[in-house]
């Protein structure tokens, strides 16, 4: 039988000087369990035994071990010398990598990422490379003038190798190829190395105790945030906002270079946050720290606040749950306590408050943009669910108005009909104008159900 091995890897290696991590990536898709430095210097062995065996029977010359004699296989070197003591070693780079594989090169890269990561708290990490194209490109043209059919890149077998050396002088962190917290980038076209932190996300519920502050920061409609008269030179509609409460404390902790903020729909900004809270999720740009103390940063938060803001926090998410919150569970069901002003008093029907809230139980409601979105939202009709409606009657003109309904249905539209572009309305039903003076939301449930 001829051996594939012996018929493609000596014409290779006799046109090419290759380290053995160029030779055995040739052949690193055959076995499992070996690094490709290994089945290369396996197969100088091979080779340089083949050698000895044919020069023991004066068949060959010693053009042919020349090629073996490199600075990472002394064995090749020694064996040679036995016979041609005056024979030196090859000092040439290696054809492929041009020493870039070579492992003295490898901990010199792995030292000086580390030292660029020393500020980094992190525990798992990912490599990746930029290779110069010549170097693909010649490794391309060598495998197919010599039929090399089993390789692998040169780029995975230099993150990997890397990889390694880096867990070695990191103990603490591992290589994880879907959610690395570190992402260290080898340019060896520009020679530099690339630090990338991912983003943290923390998920949490936030309580909004008070009336009046918008969950979001918003920039001055004038200035957009330079700073005019309008805003009194802070760049801000509103000096505070849930946002700012609950990611300032994060982001320092963090030591992020941004953060954002983002929430499972949004109360208006008149209405209180109350029950077990609003989901959100944080997200904090490069971090630098990961271990955050979550019971002092929920106490700063409620502190800064004054009370206003609370959070609880869940822990540690992923991007994943950003999406789920702002597009699926932004429908979760809400529960919702409204304060409703009437124009004038209720008819005097004993039956009617009791006949208007069994019509809006499990009722669907047809809404049209509100006035007050209408700039701002497209113009178009959204049906959402009431579950259940329960009214208080407070005072002659003043009811309280309890209902759980589906995400996303406008609540103060409901009540006021929104000059008919809400249908069903409470105000058409009870015969009387009504509007919501005080709204809060209750609880938000975790299903569009509200169990
Ligand atoms: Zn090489
Ligand atoms: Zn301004």
């Amino acid at each position: 039988m001829e051996s594939y091995l012996f018929t493609t890897v000596l014409p290779f290696i006799e046109k090419h000087h290759v380290c053995n991590s160029c030779l055995g990536r040739q052949f690193g898709n055959l076995l499992t369990g070996l690094s490709n430095a290994e089945r290369g210097s396996a197969l100088k062995i091979f080779l340089a035994m083949e050698w000895e065996i044919s020069h023991r029977q004066a068949k060959t010359d010693r053009e042919t071990i020349s090629s073996l004699m490199s600075k990472d296989f002394l064995v090749g070197e020694q064996s040679v010398r036995r016979y041609f003591p005056e024979a030196e070693a090859n000092s040439l780079p290696c054809t492929i990598c041009q020493d870039f594989l070579s492992i003295p090169f490898l901990e010199i890269l792995a030292r000086e990422a580390c030292d660029l990561v020393s500020e980094y708290e992190f525990s798992t990490f990912l490599v990746g490379s930029q290779f110069p194209p010549n170097v693909i490109d010649s490794e391309d043209i060598i495998r197919s003038t010599f039929n090399l059919e089993y390789g692998e890149s040169i780029k995975s077998d230099f993150n990997r190798e890397l990889g390694k050396i880096l867990s070695i002088l990191i103990p603490e962190a591992t290589v994880d190829f879907k959610a690395p917290d570190i992402v260290f980038t080898f340019d060896l076209i520009h020679n530099e190395i690339d630090i990338k932190s991912n983003p943290l996300f923390i998920l949490g519920r936030y309580k909004k105790l008070e009336r009046g502050i918008p969950q979001s920061k918003w920039f001055c409609r004038k200035c957009r945030g330079v700073g005019c008269n309008h805003c009194n030179f802070t760049g801000k509609m509103y000096q505070e906002s849930v946002e700012e409460y609950t990611t300032t404390p994060f982001f320092e902790a963090a030591k992020g270079i941004s953060s954002k903020f983002h929430g499972s729909g949004r109360e208006d900004i008149d209405a209180r946050m109350l029950g077990t809270g609003r989901p959100f999720v944080i997200e904090i740009s490069e971090p630098k720290i990961r271990n955050l103390d979550f019971s002092t940063i929920t106490k700063q938060i409620a502190e800064n606040s004054k009370g206003k803001v609370e959070v609880t926090i869940e822990g540690l998410t992923t991007r994943t749950k950003v999406r789920e919150i702002k597009t699926r569970s932004s429908r979760n069901a809400k529960a919702y306590r409204a304060v409703v002003s009437l124009e004038k008093s209720l008819p005097d029907d004993h039956s009617l408050l009791e006949r208007v809230s069994e019509e809006f139980t499990n009722s669907l409601i047809q809404q049209r943009t509100p006035i007050r979105v209408a700039h701002r939202r497209a113009d178009k009709i959204r049906t959402r669910k009431v579950s259940s409606f329960t009214i208080e009657n407070v005072a002659k003109d003043e009811l309280t108005v309890y209902l759980v309904c589906e995400g996303g249905l406008y609540v103060k539209e409901l009540i006021s009909g929104d000059q008919g572009r809400t249908q069903p309305n409470f105000s058409e039903k009870l015969g009387v104008p009504a509007v919501v003076k005080e709204l809060d939301v209750i609880e938000v449930f975790k299903s569009t159900d509200p169990i």
